[in-house]
């Protein structure tokens, strides 16, 4: 990629910024809500406490209530509660068809569980004999599913996050008290990032960005719309916030390989017909690029046009960049510097390359 065309197409995207007149009419949808926990209560959430990410015990609460799939403790913690003795039969015939039931029903099942029911519906068997045939009809059905079943462990996102935090706390956090203590008092970052919500290319890893070194925002390829404070005021207060109070030296935009976002800007018809509620609506921010490589392409495949896309998209939010005064005054003033950046995960190759003004140079790594 020449540098010059990179310059000189940059100042001719900021026309692209045309682009926001096409507003497009809201559709009427249903209003759906949502809260976190499920408390019934009427209150305001707001006077909840927010959950601590930082403390020494426990590092999390226990895990949202699941359909338990066998008898143990769920009356007492002692003993199974159709194993005791003060409970009539018509509870212990309940408790049992409840167990099978839940059984049934419970998605994943470890092999640990299904081990775990068999065993109490046996022990019914023996202790109760007036709801034997009950408990061995149980037996028998958790026997079955249990040589059917995927015994494989299910993923647990609560474990995950779990053991992450966890991982993090001791070999991260605690092995550094003088950076945690120092990104406790505030944040001075030196980069405002651009990246791509793919779960592939994260800068904290693809750069080894630690905390307190990028303030980012990441989206749906990594797109940089032109100033516009009704429909990307997100993004807009993310630039400000960066540039006039972080006072960051550099943004940086990063495109990557095998984009999902510029594959679909590549593909959408965009001939007045919509497949999606947002994205095509999001990633035209980029149709400069699109209509580039269309009109270059030459017959191209199709997956290279969209890897060509996935640079010169880069270089419209370059140019969509200097829409935001604060971002041309930090050029003009040299506080701030912007580069464009390609991630490439199927050949591990990064290039960088700048955009001042026409000056500029290619870093390929
Ligand atoms: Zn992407």
């Amino acid at each position: 990629m020449s540098t010059a065309s990179i310059s000189g197409w940059c100042f001719t995207s900021s026309s692209s910024s045309t682009n926001v007149s096409s507003l497009k009419r809201a559709t009427l949808r249903p209003i759906v809500s949502a809260r976190l926990g499920s408390s019934s209560s009427s209150s305001s959430s707001s006077s909840q406490t927010p959950p601590s990410l930082i403390r020494d015990q426990p590092v999390f609460a226990a895990p949202a209530p699941i359909i338990t799939p066998h008898l143990v403790n769920s009356h007492s913690n002692m003993d199974p509660v159709f194993f005791q003795p003060t409970l009539s039969r018509r509870q212990c015939v309940a408790d049992i068809c409840l167990a099978v039931f839940n059984i049934n029903h419970r998605e994943e099942m470890s092999k640990d569980a299904y081990e775990e029911a068999i065993a109490a519906l046996q022990k019914a068997l023996i202790e109760n004999g007036e709801v034997g045939p009950i408990a061995a009809a149980g037996v028998d059905q958790v026997t079955a599913q249990a040589a059917t079943a995927d015994t494989t462990k299910a993923f647990d996102p609560v474990e995950r996050i779990k053991d992450g935090f966890i991982h993090f706390k001791r070999e991260k956090y605690e092995k550094n008290p003088a950076l945690y203590s120092e990104l406790s008092k505030g944040q001075s970052p030196k980069f405002m990032v651009f990246a791509c919500s793919d779960s592939r290319v994260c800068p904290s890893h693809t750069l080894d960005m630690q905390p307190g070194e990028a303030f980012m925002v990441r989206n749906i390829a990594n797109m940089v719309p032109a100033y516009d404070k009704t429909r990307y005021s997100g993004v807009g207060a993310a630039i400000e916030y960066a540039v006039l109070h972080l006072k960051v030296e550099y943004i940086v935009v990063i495109g990557h390989s095998a984009c999902g976002g510029i594959k679909g800007l590549m593909s959408f018809p965009y001939d007045g017909t919509e497949s999606t509620d947002f994205i095509e609506d999001w990633v035209k921010i980029c149709m400069p690029a699109r209509n580039k490589v269309k009109a270059s392409s030459n017959g191209a495949p199709f997956g290279d046009q969209c890897a060509t896309c996935e640079k010169e998209a880069v270089n419209v939010s370059l140019g969509n960049l200097l829409s935001y005064p604060f971002v041309r005054e930090g050029l003009v003033n040299k506080t701030l510097g912007i580069k464009g950046g390609y991630y490439d995960f199927v050949n591990g190759s990064f290039e960088l390359w700048t955009l001042d003004f026409g000056l500029s140079s290619n870093l390929s790594v």
